[in-house]
């Protein structure tokens, strides 16, 4: 393969990230002044994560796990427990497994420098078609997933539209929806240490 091809494979991210690898998520980062995880060999289970980032804009990074690595997409507005609405998720580049866990304060200068909070997590069952892999139905662009969460309960499908770079996620009908609860902005602490940005900003970057 000419080096041009493999240059471009890399910096896609997300179309090349299908594959499983997390040399775009290790790209963007270093390691010796960031405190999020490197990644490590996948382990068993199939986990979910919402993590609430405020960045250069705040936004939720919704994160299921397929192929040993976590599949991420950028949602701006959040999810919602009312299936009328239909969210923005912008794909990302994969992240490894144990990124689920990370909150913390990205430092000034870094690929997402920001705070981090990991507003629910939990694990997942897959929806879409027995026959089907989650990575499987990624790939084809529609996935329906059963969080379970903390805060989140219940089915989201995931769709693709026209090109790569946007999908919807968007809330099923189920026990779980509801037009009410508004659980971002009524439950915006974090799930593993009951913060709030703020607090987890005061901590700032913490390398270990
Ligand atoms: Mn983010």
């Amino acid at each position: 393969m000419p080096a041009r091809t493999c240059i471009a494979a890399e910096t896609t991210g997300y179309s090349t990230g299908m594959a499983g690898n997390l040399r775009t998520y290790r790209r963007k980062r270093r390691f010796d002044t960031t405190s999020e995880p490197r990644g490590s060999d996948a382990a068993p289970g199939a986990r979910w994560v919402i993590q609430k980032h405020a960045a250069s804009s705040l936004h939720y990074d919704f994160r299921i796990e397929a192929e040993g690595v976590l599949k991420s997409w950028a949602v701006p507005k959040g999810p919602s427990l009312d299936p009328r609405d239909k969210r923005l998720a912008v794909p990302t580049e994969d992240h490894p497994l144990d990124y689920a866990e990370f909150e913390g304060v990205i430092p000034e200068g870094e690929y997402g420098a920001g705070t981090v909070l990991v507003w629910d997590t939990g694990h997942y069952e897959h929806l879409t078609d027995e026959d089907l892999d989650v990575a499987e139905a990624l790939r084809r662009g529609r996935v329906s997933i059963w969080l379970e969460g903390s805060k989140l309960r219940g089915g989201y499908a995931l769709t693709r539209m026209g090109g790569r770079d946007q999908w919807l996620l968007i809330k099923k009908r189920d026990e779980g929806s509801d037009r009410r609860r508004k659980p971002l902005q009524k439950q915006p602490k974090s799930v593993l240490s009951n913060s709030d940005l703020d607090e987890i900003a005061e901590r700032g970057p913490a390398l270990e």
